[in-house]
């Protein structure tokens, strides 16, 4: 048995079930597999639900964020200003796309990129600034739009946290070039593997699509329905297409993503209620006036002993945590490749060394809650 499965409150469990099951049988009796109409009909749901014009599926928010950056027109010799405190998925697209990662610190309350730092960071080689909706938390999106305005800078949203949240009227894709999602294992809506970008321009559309394909000019779905034609490739292309098993496995999860998060706010209610009287632990997720949190992480930050030693003693006591993030800055790749050291971005330096996320997911019950509230309460002796 594997060792998760031990655990008296694993990390994460999805919520897939029937439903989902039927779908994935439904698109399995369908002669096409890969990119068709079930994929166009999850890129309608999703644009509908974000309320913007075009989404495109992917395999990844990795390959979203890539191909956003080409499309835009950014890569060798340019410079795109980033967060440290993210996946290392954030900082490879831009490494992908041939451009180089120039990272900000981030705002103490929220681990959210510091627009009033951005400026500081541009040079002539600035093309765009990548955002991440930190834990579910929209970023400061307006000013972050008035900096890319003054400076003609383009912006990519990772918002692979983020499918739910708001920040008043404003949504991923809202004031962003693109947004980015992510589908991966343990995200909100998942198939195990994939991802999707949103836009509102047209004009990007076109490239888009040649360049999550090959830069073919004909779909095999295409090839399938109207028999062979002959294709051309327009321009360079890559492979980013996500099949219609994935978006079969994503589509009836389009329906509870609102009852979802109603759920996870619940377990964070609890959370908080639980954790408000410890002096050992500071809570990250305020969801500020306005702001909608998508709540897809619990962060909270340890004082009361050393990080580490606190994982290790709720893991024995069978609660499986996990840390969102230890800095990209600090990993050993891009410490050597771009001269990054400890102190440069100590805001995310501090977060990364605090830092733990406890679990939160639908299926949670508030007995679990309530385990992990009493585990932390005796690792930390209060
Ligand atoms: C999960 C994640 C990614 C990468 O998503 P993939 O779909 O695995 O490529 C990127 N950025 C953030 C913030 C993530 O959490």
């Amino acid at each position: 048995m594997s060792r998760a499965s031990s655990f008296k409150v694993p990390f994460f469990l999805h919520d897939l079930g029937q439903e989902e099951i039927d779908s994935v049988s439904a698109a399995l009796r369908h002669p096409v597999l890969t990119t068709g109409e079930t994929v166009a009909r999850f890129e309608a749901s999703l644009a509908e639900y974000l309320g913007c014009r075009h989404v495109l599926a992917t395999t990844s928010c990795t390959g979203a964020l890539h191909l956003s950056l080409l499309a835009l027109g950014i890569g060798s010799g340019d410079e795109v200003i980033t967060t440290p405190m993210t996946f290392i998925a954030t900082s490879t697209a831009i490494i992908e796309a041939g451009a180089r990662p120039v990272f900000v610190d981030v705002e103490p309350a929220t681990g959210n990129l510091d627009p009033a730092r951005v400026a500081g960071a541009i040079t002539p080689r600035t093309r765009a600034i990548l955002p991440v909706h930190l834990y579910g938390r929209m970023c400061d999106m307006p000013a972050l739009a008035d900096v890319a305005r003054q400076h003609g800078l383009a912006i990519i949203e990772d918002a692979a946290h983020c499918l739910e949240g708001r920040l008043g009227d404003i949504r991923p894709a809202g004031l962003g070039n693109t947004a980015c999602f992510s589908f991966y294992a343990t995200k909100n809506i998942t198939c195990g593997e994939g991802g999707a970008l949103a836009f509102n321009d047209s004009d990007l559309l076109a490239p888009l699509k040649l360049l999550r394909l090959h830069g073919m000019t004909r779909t095999g779905a295409e090839r399938a329905q109207l028999g062979y034609q002959h294709w051309d490739m327009a321009s360079m292309g890559w492979k980013y297409n996500m099949s219609n098993i994935e978006a079969a496995i994503l589509l009836p999860q389009m329906n509870r993503l609102e009852h979802n998060l109603a759920r996870r706010l619940e377990l964070v209610a609890r959370y908080r209620a639980g954790l408000s009287d410890l002096t050992g632990v500071r809570m990250m997720v305020h969801p500020a006036e306005g702001t909608r949190h998508a709540c897809h992480l619990f962060p909270i930050l340890i004082d009361g002993m050393p990080r580490d030693d606190f994982i290790a003693a709720l893991h024995d006591e069978g609660i499986s945590v996990m840390v969102n993030y230890r800095p990209v800055h600090l990993t050993h790749y891009f410490a050597n490749t771009y001269s990054y050291q400890r102190g440069d971005f100590p805001i995310a330096e501090a977060i990364g060394d605090r830092v733990v996320s406890l679990p939160l997911y639908p299926r949670m019950a508030d007995a679990d809650v309530d385990l992990v509230l009493a585990a932390i309460r005796k690792c930390l002796g209060e």
